[in-house]
């Protein structure tokens, strides 16, 4: 190979490098103005510390739970955020036992200070819709206990389950699809 054809080769894979880092950064640079653009407002000034990561404890139950999001406030708090994508633009109070269990499993195993709040984002199943946020206070960590508890004892066999007491707590019910009860 001359000299002159040597030149031309590392010349063009030069550039073609520069390309593919530019193009690569140009990647990061849409996914983390994606990531900022569907925060809740009141995180805007918080740093994302964890994204689909997975917790677990062992005491004083056992519990593994995969948090969509967390973000670390300026104070140090972390705050916990659960996407939904449906038509129903509510949080369910399944996606609040959702994120109660994730702040159990965090502190468990991190040691890190969670807030007894956070956000469920929800999305409209259709391309251009935005995720709305709502705040919901989170169950506290004996209430989790409690209904893990209690969930294990009807996998026992040693509590049948009932029907609500209202069929209010149905019309936010995350599991009402699959439901046998008799909605009319
Ligand atoms: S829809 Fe079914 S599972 Fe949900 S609250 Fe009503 S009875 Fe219970």
């Amino acid at each position: 190979m001359s000299a002159l054809a040597w030149g031309v080769g590392s010349a063009t894979a030069v550039v073609c490098f520069a390309l593919v880092m530019a193009w690569r950064r140009s990647l990061e640079t849409n996914a983390a103005r994606a990531e900022r653009a569907s925060r809740p407002a009141a995180l805007r000034n918080a740093e994302l510390v964890y994204m689909e990561r997975l917790f677990r404890i062992s005491t004083p139950v056992g519990l593994v739970a995969k948090l969509d999001r967390a973000y670390r406030m300026p104070s140090g708090l972390l705050v916990l955020v659960e996407f939904k994508t449906r038509w129903s633009n509510q949080p369910f109070l399944s996606d609040v036992i959702q994120l109660s269990a994730q702040r159990m499993a965090v502190m468990g195993q991190t040691g890190q200070s969670v807030a007894s709040y956070g956000y469920v984002m929800v999305k409209a199943p259709t391309r251009r819709a935005l995720p709305i946020p709502h705040l919901v206070k989170l169950m506290t960590d004996e209430q989790v206990v409690a209904l893990v508890r209690r969930r294990e004892d009807f996998l026992a066999g040693q509590v049948l389950p009932r029907w609500p007491l209202s069929r209010k707590t149905c019309l936010t019910c995350a599991f009402r699809a699959q439901c046998d009860y008799p909605h009319l």
